[in-house]
């Protein structure tokens, strides 16, 4: 016999049934008379009873000789439980062993292998097959494949195909570094990985396919952080034919449908916001909205009255914080090393406490007085109990900090809480960014995102004012994924060049290909792409998106399960034509 039932669905409705089930074991207990076995498999966890007497004697003592993690196969009848578990699912039933057999054997893993485990995030990565049998890290993945279903149910519903492209392409210089491939039979050359799909997707659109979309693996070679992997997946789509409000609600649409298939919850209208106002209002281009604390700008109402902190300060800005005026001395110390750390790098912050008996208490008393202090109250709208927090300095600076420091309250505040999910469209990006040390603009997005129709006259005289056709999708402060309205004529796509400071030699040997397709029938097009591990682990309610990948690599790059990147073989390097120096072997 083999398996008739997995481990997550016998009930009491099959009491009495001869059964035959697989799986690894969880856990045994040996209370002399009786021994129980719990068996684990993908679906759930199924107990086996024992008995002296009841048992035959050689099943009793071959069931002793099993270790954790040891795969078997086990026949009995489905019987109701004296002592019932209410926390799985199939509490109500055991299985009384009638026969068992050992189909392979296993050494005690490194670690436990249940929903909390002992083991290290180093150790778990090692072992990462073992990891994977834990119920959340799999959970994780199923929400994943759901997740995965559910995109392609929606695209494909709405016309979209799935093409897939190549994976090994030509190194361009824009945007993140590139990891790069050599070729053997090229000797000297070099394929690279894709970044995205980004100008195949546009080739497509050329090619008339109109609706695309690809759930993709795209390659950064980037210093790596919680949310960064070196390789990750996107949903990368395109569509001809449609301009900014078409792709912002097929897009919407297809969030909302996720939200509601996966998690069944109506999201809530996207709210938009320009670019500018992101900045002004939260410091940020991906502010969280699911509380308040917009900025208030202070220069008019706090220079000349000696205070140089201010007085010197390219901006002042700062928030009113509900109902924090009791916080103690220490709080506001905290507060102030926060800020003070060099990753948000303030100099230091000013408190005005609006006490709640109508009183004011600040750190800058000996400068302004209550009066002072009452107009500052009254520009931010702020109560009695409120907390203003201040900061001064250079201004990208200082809105950075002082976005740190919003969020690091709303947190404090229970003000963030991750059931409740506030999305919103940031729009208008500036189409150019200056780079202090290559001395030239960049593209904010990348090069092919066409510049708002209003402002293309600017672009061969005032780059740096001209926004960009792009958009970001924000989730409570967390950019799901990023798009533009592109660029489809070859003259636009030459000036962009252009100002990015590439000539047209230069222009011609990187993207002559794509400056082509634009010469022969090239239709408007739009599309965006979705960060998909981002999205799954939003949805799974984490930080990190290691969580939702199966096999991930670690903070150094490093894949240690598998120990990649490894050195290769002379021969190989031979044969690619590659000498490491003798100092790197
Ligand atoms: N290819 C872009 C990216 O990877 C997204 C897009 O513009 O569609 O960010």
């Amino acid at each position: 016999m083999i398996r008739t039932h997995n481990c997550g669905e016998l009930r009491l409705s099959e009491k009495g049934a001869k059964v035959c089930l697989e799986g690894w074991v969880q856990k045994i207990r040996d209370k002399g008379g009786m021994l129980w076995i719990d068996l684990r498999d993908r679906y759930g966890i199924t107990q086996l009873i024992m008995e002296e007497g009841k048992t035959q004697d050689d099943i009793l003592a071959k069931a002793r000789g099993i270790g954790r993690e040891y795969v078997i196969r086990t026949t009995g009848v489905v019987v109701e439980r004296v002592s019932k578990n209410d926390k799985i699912p199939t509490g109500d039933i055991e299985i009384a062993v009638e026969g068992l057999s050992i189909l392979n054997e296993a050494k005690v893993p490194p670690f436990l292998i249940e929903g909390e485990t002992d083991g290290g995030e180093e150790l778990r990565m090692k072992y990462r097959y073992l990891d994977l049998r834990r119920e959340p890290v799999r959970k994780n993945l199923e929400l994943r494949h759901k997740l995965m279903n559910a995109t392609r149910n929606y695209l494909s519903g709405k016309d979209f195909i799935e093409i897939e492209t190549p994976v090994l392409i030509k190194s361009t210089p824009e945007g993140a570094r590139d990891f790069v491939v050599p070729s053997r039979i090229n000797k000297g050359e070099f394929y690279a990985l894709p970044q995205s799909p980004q100008t195949f997707k546009q080739l497509l659109m050329v090619a008339g396919f109109d609706r695309y979309f690809q759930i993709v693996k795209c390659f950064r070679d980037e210093d790596l952080r919680a949310d960064r992997q070196p390789e990750f997946t996107q949903i990368d789509c395109e569509m001809s034919f449609v301009e900014r409000e078409d792709v912002l609600q097929m897009f919407e649409g297809l969030v909302r449908y996720l939200f509601k298939e996966i998690k069944q919850i109506d999201l809530q209208p996207f709210q938009r916001m320009e670019y500018e106002d992101a900045i002004k209002l939260y410091g940020s281009d991906k502010p969280d909205l699911r509380f308040g604390m917009q900025f208030l700008e202070l220069n008019e109402v706090v220079k000349g009255k000696g205070f140089n902190v201010f007085d010197s300060a390219e901006l002042v800005v700062g928030i009113a914080v509900p109902g924090a005026a009791e916080y103690s001395r220490k709080q506001l110390d905290e507060l102030t090393e926060f800020v003070r750390r060099p990753q948000i790098g303030a100099q230091g912050l000013v408190y005005v406490k609006l006490n709640n008996d109508g009183t004011i208490k600040s750190s800058v008393d000996k400068f302004y007085n209550q009066d002072d202090l009452r107009s500052w109250a009254s520009e931010f709208g702020a109560n009695d109990g409120d907390l203003l927090l201040i900061l001064a300095g250079e201004q990208k600076r200082t809105r950075f900090a002082l976005s740190e420091l919003r969020l690091e309250l709303g947190s404090r505040l229970g003000l963030r809480p991750n059931d409740k999910f506030v999305p919103l469209w940031v729009l208008d990006f500036p189409l150019l960014e200056w780079d202090e040390e290559t001395e030239r603009y960049h593209a904010m997005h990348h090069p092919f995102t066409s510049p708002k129709s209003e402002d293309l006259n600017q672009l061969a005289s005032s780059p740096g004012e001209v926004r960009a056709n792009a958009y970001d999708m924000v989730v409570n402060g967390v950019e799901l994924g990023g798009g533009s309205i592109r660029i489809h004529e070859r003259r636009i796509q030459q000036q962009m060049f252009d100002a990015l400071g590439m000539s047209d030699s230069e222009a011609e040997d990187q993207f002559g290909f794509l400056l082509n397709a634009f010469e022969y029938g090239a239709p408007p097009h739009g599309g965006i792409a979705f960060g998909f591990d981002r999205i799954c682990a939003m949805f799974g309610g984490s930080e990190s998106i290691r969580d939702y990948i199966a096999f991930p690599k670690n903070n150094a790059g490093r894949d240690i399960m598998i120990n990649t990147p490894s050195q290769i073989s002379d021969e190989q390097l031979d044969d690619l034509d590659l000498t490491l120096k003798s100092d790197e072997k």
